[in-house]
């Protein structure tokens, strides 16, 4: 059996979800802060070998490794979900809502049982009331006091609002130490790109990544819907300022820069150097029409907001992604000469 580190000091945190996107980079951000990491999840990252100091494969659904394996640590990052873009969450209501609530149930009293200090839980802007997200209008974006009366998304965002009450009731009735943060579409490096679990910006960039001069880019929806993305190392940085803060109440960590899809699709056509035409599909998914993190709170209560420019992040992104794109066709290829060779041909 796996033998966790018993030596349990202020810097010792575990990461859920740390084979994912946003949990590998925190881990490798507290590596960098000095922390011992322990991270969790059902499957090793995709991208990168994990930071952690120990990484442990186990389903969090289940009460016994929740139980098992959060203990020993002063901090707790909760960032296990089953997750993904809006073309994944809006398909799959049921067993997003059962994963979930099963995975954040057993780790808040798994913390609770274990004596984990400080609590952390990553919920969603998907938590907002769709009636307050009909317009594209560039407006001041979503405050947390909008979230009620509640009209959350389907499945996931009703989901993010119960584990984020239930946080909230582990608080008021164990004492337990817990921070929430509402991220909106964080992005950058080794966030999936393909497979249809991947977001916007990832896809918009393979899109283009894959595109010859004057191809045509399919984009969901009339791209006229409007978003704001925050870049990954901003993330990182203000859930570590939101964990060590004293706001026990849920927070926004987004960007307040707003763009419309098809704005957003011809920044990254810039960033490629290539020319794209944009065919809408209509009857794509493409989520509400208005979306963007309003920054007052976060400003007032942190001191601090996301600050690197959406150019600048997405730059950043559209160069991982076509590096990926590249590897992708150079297997590819690899594979078609190798099944040539045994007389196998591939469609
Ligand atoms: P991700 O899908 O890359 O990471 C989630 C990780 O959780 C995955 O590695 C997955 O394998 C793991 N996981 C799923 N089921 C598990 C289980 N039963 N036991 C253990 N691990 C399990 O997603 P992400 O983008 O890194 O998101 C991290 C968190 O932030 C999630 O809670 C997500 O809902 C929230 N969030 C993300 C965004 C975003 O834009 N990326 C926006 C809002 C909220």
């Amino acid at each position: 059996m796996l033998k966790l580190s018993s030596k349990k000091t202020d810097r010792t945190a575990i990461v859920t979800g740390a084979g994912g996107f946003i949990g590998s980079h925190f881990t490798r951000f507290l590596k960098e802060k000095g922390y011992f990491v322990i991270g969790i999840d059902v499957k090793a990252p995709e991208f990168s070998v994990s930071c952690a100091d120990q990484f442990i494969l186990a389903d969090l659904r289940d009460i016994k490794s929740a139980n098992q394996y959060i203990r020993h640590c002063n901090e707790l990052y909760m960032f296990a979900a089953n997750m993904g873009g809006i073309g994944y969450i809006e398909r799959i209501h049921a067993l997003v809502m059962r994963d979930n609530v099963m995975i954040n149930a057993n780790c808040l009293e798994a913390a609770r049982l274990n004596g984990v200090n400080k609590v952390f839980f990553a919920s969603s802007a998907c938590v907002y009331p769709l009636f307050k997200q009909k317009s594209a209008k560039f407006n001041s974006g979503l405050s947390e006091k909008d979230v009620y009366p509640a009209q959350p998304e389907p499945g996931y965002g009703w989901e993010k609002l119960f584990s984020e009450n239930m946080c909230l009731a582990y608080a008021r009735d164990y004492g337990l130490y817990i921070r929430i943060a509402r991220f909106h579409n964080i992005y950058g490096p080794e966030s999936t790109y393909k497979g249809g679990k991947e977001k916007s910006p990832a896809a918009i960039c393979r899109k283009i990544a894959q595109a010859s001069k004057n191809d045509l880019i399919e984009i969901w929806g009339d791209g006229r819907q409007v978003r704001s993305y925050c870049y990954i190392k901003d993330c990182c940085d203000g859930v570590f300022r939101l964990m060590h803060s004293n706001c026990d109440f849920p927070l926004n960590i987004g960007s307040s820069e707003k763009i419309s899809i098809n704005s957003l699709a011809k920044m990254i056509a810039s960033i490629a150097g290539k020319e794209i035409k944009i065919k809408h599909r209509l009857d794509g998914p493409q989520g509400v029409r208005g979306r963007s993190s309003n920054n007052t709170l976060i400003r007032r209560t942190l001191g601090w907001e996301p600050t690197v420019p959406l150019k600048v992040g997405m730059k950043e992104n559209y160069l991982w992604v076509q590096k990926q794109i590249e590897r992708d066709r150079f297997k590819r290829k690899l594979k078609e000469t190798d099944n040539k060779k045994v007389g196998i041909s591939i469609k």
